[in-house]
Parts: C-alpha cells; structure tokens; sequence
C-alpha cells in the first residue's frame, strides 16, 4: 500500500547534554506515547568536521564555536521519528529553542530552563537537550546526512492498526 501523503519522517538528536543526563529514556518514552515510529537509532560522537555539516547555517555566527563544542563534547543519541506530520508532531513536543520560553508539557520546558542570557553572557550554546528538522526539505537531508538507506527499518506497529 503506498504511503499517506502526511506520513513523515523527522531526525531528532538527543545532544550530549541529554545523554549525559540520562535523559535517553524519558524523552524517548514521549515520543512512543504519541504514536511516533521509531524507524531508526544510533549513538554517535560526532567530530567537528560532521559538526559543520550538520550545523552548516550556523557556521559563522558568534555563538557557533560553543556549538561546536556542545554537539562534540560526548555522544548524541540519533533517531529518525515517522508518524503524520512527523516533522512539526515533534517540533511541537520538543518546545522553543530556549528552554526559559519553553512552556510545561514540552520536552525543553519540562526537563531543561537554559536563557539565552546566561549562555551569552558565558559564551556557550544554549541547552536545549534535543535537536529536530525544522521543515521537511531539512528532515530529508538531515536524514540523508545521518543514516544510510540500510540503518532505516520499515514494520508495523499496532498503531498502524488502531490509529491509521
Ligand atoms: P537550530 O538549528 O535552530 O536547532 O539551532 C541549533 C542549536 O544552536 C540550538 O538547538 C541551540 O542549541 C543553539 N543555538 C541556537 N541559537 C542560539 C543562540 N542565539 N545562542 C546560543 N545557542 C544557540
């Protein structure tokens, strides 16, 4: 059967600050409750050469080398989400990028409370524990980026049985 036309598929990253925290489960956990697919997964220590790929429309901005030094200071778990409207499902569970504005019941705003005015005033890139494609066009090629075509996994999960 083909696929619906909102079926999508997102890249979300748990970043180092999640994993050392041991937030890998629980963020997780939020996302197999809303029904989301896991239909890919690997822990990876990225270098800063991968970094720049990743985050090439934020090289050269000032706060890029805490970036940088963020995304490669420890292992990020990757996944690649798939549900409808994959993309925005978890842009809208992840919150705003700066956990102080990020309102209760999102992931950043229940589990992080970074400002922009202390990580500025450091010098350092915000904590925000995940990072998810923006848009579709960027989820295809962030996707592209991080996994090959054989770490990608089709099955079934029950929701494809009592949700679609
Ligand atoms: P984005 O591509 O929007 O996810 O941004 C990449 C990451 O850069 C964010 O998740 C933050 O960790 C960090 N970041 C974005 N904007 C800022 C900023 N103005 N100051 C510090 N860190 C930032």
């Amino acid at each position: 059967m083909a696929k619906d036309e909102y079926m999508e598929r997102t890249l979300v990253l748990i970043k180092p600050d999640g994993v050392q925290r041991g937030l890998i489960g629980k963020i997780i956990d939020r996302f197999e409750q809303a029904g989301l697919k896991m239909a890919g997964m690997k822990m990876v220590w990225v270098d800063p050469k991968f970094a720049k790929q990743h985050y090439k429309a934020h090289v050269g901005k000032p706060f890029y080398p805490g970036l940088e030094s963020m995304i490669t200071e420890g292992p990020v778990l990757a996944m690649v989400l798939e549900g409808l409207h994959a993309v925005e499902t978890v842009r809208k569970m992840v919150g705003p990028t700066e956990p102080k504005q990020a309102p209760p019941g999102t992931i950043r705003g229940d589990l992080a409370h970074h400002s922009y005015q202390y990580t500025d005033k450091k010098g350092i890139a915000i904590k925000n524990l995940i990072h998810a494609s923006g848009n579709k066009e960027e989820a295809e090629e962030e996707i592209n980026l991080w996994f090959s075509a054989d770490e990608i996994f089709e099955y079934k999960t029950v929701h494809e049985v009592h949700v679609f």
